[in-house]
């Protein structure tokens, strides 16, 4: 890689405002006095802090170099698998940035929230038709929230049924969060192994399903990015015991418009809205975790919910059955107002066209890089793709060496070493966002990367060169967090 002379306004050796200042320098210019000095009282003056002495562009300069100093999607691609890092319309927060949202006090009566409670409830029937469910929640602030508030749902479906259930089957290609989510709820998670061709065998779970088995678990698309092709046999068979059927939603990106998870057994579905719909995320921001439900389960939905009455918006809390409330008044609002903006906006058929797209990257990604990383399940996948570093690992380069070093090509790293069922994973999700030429950069990066593993890999041992800083303790940096100073 040529090293850049010069600036590119990026300055990572950027100094603290103290060592940049220069005595007498001000950002600010007073009118000459005209009355004579008069001396201030000592203790009208008290402590004064120690300023540094700057000029208004100083000042404006330094905090911006130090914004851009942070990576995200607005900057370049972020092929972070499982997270669905795409980029999304500005128009979408600046609908949900209208004062009549942004500005609505959660204590307003019904009667002043009209438009708020309508879109609530308009989005809760957008989201049932997406899905193919039939009510909806939308207090939940994250995914996981979701699975949580799915599972109390499924234990109040059973528990009313006079037959409380102890376990959930999960399988080995579930995200992380769901056998937790299930345990939280006090459910012994029974593990389950995907086939050699990264999926669900019915077989595996018909083997493991019985009636102390309150439903199943599936991450559809799985997190290898591949459809759980056995999903309605699976169904049939625990439904067969009286168990349901949770779907993980955290990845619709790939399947908006083209799945009908309600017809295809689904009884229970979470979605990330700020994954597939139009929040930002990633930045410890809110989210929101809708959770979507066939009619059996509807009486058990948290409280209050928005319905129709004569034509008003109301939040009911009439529900005798329900597991109560998950979140504060409504949920995220704002993270409600974008997903809306970005369905009404994007309508059916571009829904449809942009999972089409999330799918066709992937795949294209798949194609391209497959002789230069290994390709543990060579078949079509979906929104995203899982590569091995068992081809550099003769050379002792890593997954974590390569993601590294794509940073010094100006890429976010994708997600490494998830899922577990592939040692040493690399996991890209280019989503629909990115242009065949961006797509094709990010490929160039991974191709020279690879001859670097040849040619020059302590090149991949040190990297990052380029940033800001180089290879740190990340376990250090997670058992051991300094928050200050
Ligand atoms: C991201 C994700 C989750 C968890 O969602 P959070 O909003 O991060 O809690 C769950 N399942 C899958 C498949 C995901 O990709």
């Amino acid at each position: 890689m040529k090293e850049t002379i010069g600036t590119t306004g990026l300055n990572l050796q950027e100094p603290l405002l103290w060592e940049r200042e220069k005595r007498g320098r001000r950002g600010f210019s007073m009118p000459r006095r005209d009355v004579e000095p008069a001396p201030l009282a000592a203790d009208l003056i008290g402590d004064v802090p120690e300023l540094p002495d700057l000029s208004e562009v100083d000042l404006v300069r330094h905090y911006t170099r130090l914004s851009q100093w942070n990576f995200g999607v607005d900057a370049g691609m972020y092929p972070l698998g499982s997270c669905t890092m795409k980029y999304n319309p500005k128009l979408n927060d600046r609908l949900a940035g209208l004062p009549g949202f942004a500005g609505a006090h959660p204590l307003l009566p019904a009667a002043l929230a009209q438009g708020a409670l309508q879109l609530m409830f308009e989005l809760e029937r957008l989201l049932a038709e997406i899905t193919g469910m039939d009510a909806v929640t939308l207090q939940p602030a994250a995914g996981a929230q979701g699975e949580l508030t799915g599972m109390l749902l499924m234990h109040a479906y059973h528990a009313s049924r006079g037959s409380p259930r102890s376990k959930i089957i999960v399988p080995d290609t579930a995200h992380g969060t769901n056998p937790a989510s299930a345990a939280l709820c006090g459910y012994r998670p029974v593990p389950v192994k995907s086939n050699d061709r990264g999926v669900l065998a019915a077989e595996a779970v018909a083997g493991v399903m019985d009636e102390e088995t309150a439903g199943i678990m599936v991450t559809n698309p799985n997190t290898l990015g591949l459809f759980e092709e056995n999903i309605q046999e699976i169904a049939r068979i625990v439904h067969g015991k009286g168990g349901l059927v949770y779907g993980d939603g955290a990845n619709m990106n790939a399947v908006m418009g083209i799945v009908d998870m309600g017809g295809m057994g689904v009884d229970v579905l979470h979605l990330n809205l700020h994954k597939t719909f139009s929040t930002p995320h990633g930045g410890g921001g809110p989210g929101s975790g809708p959770v979507c439900v066939k009619a059996p389960l509807a009486p058990f939905l948290p409280v209050p919910r928005v319905i129709e009455e004569g034509g008003r918006f109301v939040p009911s809390e009439d529900f005798p059955h329900t597991i109560g409330k998950v979140h504060a008044f409504h949920g995220n609002f704002g993270v409600l107002a974008r997903a809306y903006a970005y369905i009404r906006s994007m309508g059916p058929d571009n829904l449809e066209k942009a999972s089409r797209l999330a799918v066709l990257n992937a795949n294209y990604i798949k194609e391209r890089l497959k002789g230069v990383l290994h390709l543990p399940y060579d078949r079509p996948c979906m929104h995203e793709c899982v590569f091995s570093d068992r081809f550099q690992r003769e050379r002792k380069v890593t997954t974590l060496d390569m993601a590294k070093r794509l940073m010094d090509y100006g890429f976010h790293p994708p997600t490494v070493y998830f899922p577990l069922v592939v040692n040493g994973a690399i996991m890209i999700e280019p989503t629909e966002t990115e242009s065949k030429d961006d797509i094709d950069l990010l490929i160039d990066a991974f191709q020279a990367i690879a001859r670097e593993a040849e040619e020059e890999p302590d090149l991949l041992w040190n990297a990052p060169g380029r940033c800001k800083v180089r290879r740190m303790d990340e376990t250090g940096a997670a058992r051991h967090p300094r928050l200050c100073g």
